[in-house]
C-alpha cells in the first residue's frame, strides 16, 4: 500500500517535506513543500525547470516533475519539522529515461525479469575540514598513518556519534566507524540493501553527513582526491545478487574458487569486460583521476586500483572477492552519482550474465608492488576524457543504460572536459613561461 505522505506529516508533526530529486552530475535538488500541499505534490511531484540543473534539456522544455517516491521518505534526524523524500522525474507524463532514478529502477526491473534481485553495500569515505574548505580540519591530526588513529576518530565523537544515532534511529543498522587511511578522513558503514535502498540511502547519507559536519562549524567532502598526497575517497561497492525472495545468494557456492558461483563469475565477468567504460560513471569527475592511478600516498598506499584485475581477499586489486558469495568493486569514488553507481554495476553484470563474460585469471598479488608483472590486463583511464572514449566506445553498456541517457551523459560530461581545458593553470604557466 502507498504511503499516504499527507497523513505521515500530521502523525510524525512534519511541517515541510524536501522533494528531491538527482541530476547527472549527482547534484541533489530540492523544493522544500508544505505538509499542507503534499498532497497533490505526492500525485503530480513537484515542478522544476530542468534545464537550470545537470540534466541535457534545453530552456524550452515543459516542467520537469520530481514525483515523490513516497516508500524513500526520511524524517531528518537532526531536524524533525522537515522530512526527505526521492523523486522520480517525470515531464509530459512519462518518465525522463536520462533521469539518474529512472535509469536505475529500469535496470533493477531488468534484473527482476530475469529472477535476480541486486543487494548492495556502499563505502562512501569522506573528509571533515575546515568551513572554508581550504584545509583538514583537526590540526592535531598529522600522523603519516593516520589509519584507525583512536585519538583523532574520538577528537571528532561529536560528529561522528550524531551521523551514527540518526543511522540507528532510522534503523539502518549501522555497525562501524573509523578514521581511516588519509588525515581528516572517515568512514561510517551500515547494512547492506537493496540497490535502490542503498542508492536512496547512499545520496541522503551524502545529505546527512554534509549538514551534520555544517551544524558542527565544519565542511564534510567526498571530493575524490581532495588534498595531495593523502589517499583520496573511494566509495567501495560490495554485490550480492539473490532469489526474488531475498533468501538465496546466487552469488554463494562454496565449492567454487572464493566462494563465487558459476553465475556470479559470469556477473563479474560483465564488469571486468567493462571496467574502462564503467569509469567514465564511478570515476565521473575531472579530480577522479588524480585518485585511481596515483602515486603513492605518504601513508604507504593509495588503496585505489590502476588495472583492471580481481582477487581474492586481497585490496591491492579493483575487484576484491572478500568473502563468499560477493565481490567488492573498489573502482568508485566519492564523486560517483548513487543511482548511476547502482545501475552501471547492474548493467555490466546482467551484460556479462548475458554473454556468459569469463573475469579472466586472477592475480594474486600485491598489484602496489608486482602490478608491473601483469601484461595482459588494461590499464585503467588516465583521465576523464579516456573514460569519457570508452564509455562512447562501449555501445553495449551505452545500449544497457539507455541510449538517451548514454548520450546526455557524454553530452554533458564532454562539455565539463571542455570547460576543464579551457582552464587555465599555475602549472602550465610556470612550466612554459621561460620556453
Ligand atoms: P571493507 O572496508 O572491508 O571493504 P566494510 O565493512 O567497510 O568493508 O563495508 C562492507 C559493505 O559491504 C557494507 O555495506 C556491508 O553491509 C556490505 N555487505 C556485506 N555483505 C554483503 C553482501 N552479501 N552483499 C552486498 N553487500 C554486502
Ligand atoms: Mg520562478
Ligand atoms: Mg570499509
Ligand atoms: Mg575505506
Ligand atoms: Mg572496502
Amino acid at each position: 500500500m502507498t504511503l499516504d505522505l499527507s497523513k505521515y506529516a500530521a502523525e510524525k508533526g512534519i511541517k515541510y517535506f524536501m522533494i528531491s530529486y538527482t541530476d547527472l552530475f549527482g547534484g541533489q535538488r530540492a523544493k522544500l513543500v508544505p505538509a499542507a500541499a503534499i498532497a497533490d505534490m505526492q500525485k503530480d511531484g513537484a515542478g522544476f525547470a530542468g534545464f537550470a540543473t545537470w540534466l541535457d534539456l534545453t530552456p524550452a522544455h515543459p516542467d520537469l516533475f520530481a514525483v515523490p517516491d513516497p516508500d524513500s521518505v526520511i524524517q531528518l534526524p537532526w531536524k524533525k519539522d522537515v522530512a526527505w523524500v526521492a523523486a522520480d522525474c517525470v515531464m509530459d507524463g512519462k518518465p525522463v529515461e536520462q533521469a539518474p532514478r529512472v535509469v536505475l529502477k529500469r535496470l533493477i526491473a531488468e534484473a527482476a525479469e530475469q529472477g535476480l534481485r541486486v543487494k548492495t553495500g556502499v563505502e562512501p569515505e569522506f573528509f571533515l575540514i575546515s568551513a572554508d574548505g581550504s584545509k583538514i580540519s583537526d590540526e592535531l591530526d598529522t600522523a603519516d598513518k593516520p589509519c584507525y588513529d583512536q585519538q583523532a576518530l574520538m577528537r571528532r565523537y561529536d560528529v561522528i556519534a550524531e551521523i551514527c544515532d540518526s543511522m540507528l534511529e532510522l534503523g539502518w543498522k549501522p555497525y562501524q566507524n573509523d578514521h581511516e587511511d588519509a588525515n581528516g578522513q572517515f568512514e561510517m558503514n551500515w547494512e547492506y540493501d537493496d540497490a535502490l535502498i542503498t542508492a536512496d540511502k547512499h545520496s541522503f547519507f551524502k545529505y546527512m553527513v554534509k549538514s551534520i559536519a555544517e551544524k558542527h562549524g565544519l565542511k564534510a567532502t567526498f571530493m575524490p582526491k581532495p588534498f595531495k598526497g593523502l589517499t583520496g575517497n573511494g566509495c567501495h561497492a560490495h554485490i550480492s545478487v539473490w532469489d526474488m525472495a531475498g533468501k538465496t545468494n546466487a552469488f554463494a557456492d562454496k565449492n567454487m574458487p572464493f566462494g563465487l558461483s558459476a553465475q556470479g563469475k559470469t556477473f563479474l565477468g560483465g564488469i571486468m569486460k567493462h571496467a574502462s567504460a564503467l569509469a567514465a560513471v564511478t570515476n565521473p569527475t575531472v579530480n577522479s583521476y588524480k585518485r585511481i592511478n596515483a602515486p603513492r600516498t605518504i601513508s604507504g598506499a593509495t588503496w585505489a586500483p590502476n588495472t583492471v584485475t580481481w582477487t581474492g581477499n586481497n585490496r591491492t586489486h579493483m575487484v576484491r572477492v572478500p568473502g563468499p558469495g560477493r565481490f567488492e568493486l573498489r573502482l568508485p569514488d566519492g564523486a560517483v552519482n548513487p543511482y548511476l553507481l547502482q545501475a552501471i554495476i547492474i548493467a555490466a553484470g546482467l551484460s556479462g550474465i548475458r554473454s556468459q563474460a569469463d573475469p579472466g585469471p586472477h592475480y594474486d598479488i600485491d598489484m602496489y608492488r608486482e602490478g608491473h608483472m601483469v601484461t595482459d590486463a588494461p590499464k585503467l583511464p588516465l583521465n576523464l576524457l579516456d573514460a569519457l572514449r570508452e564509455y562512447e566506445k562501449d555501445t553495449e553498456l551505452q545500449a544497457a543504460l539507455g541510449t538517451e541517457f548514454s548520450a546526455a551523459y557524454l553530452k554533458l560530461k564532454t562539455g565539463e572536459w571542455n570547460t576543464f581545458c579551457s582552464h587555465f593553470t599555475d602549472w602550465e604557466r610556470s612550466t612554459t613561461l621561460d620556453i
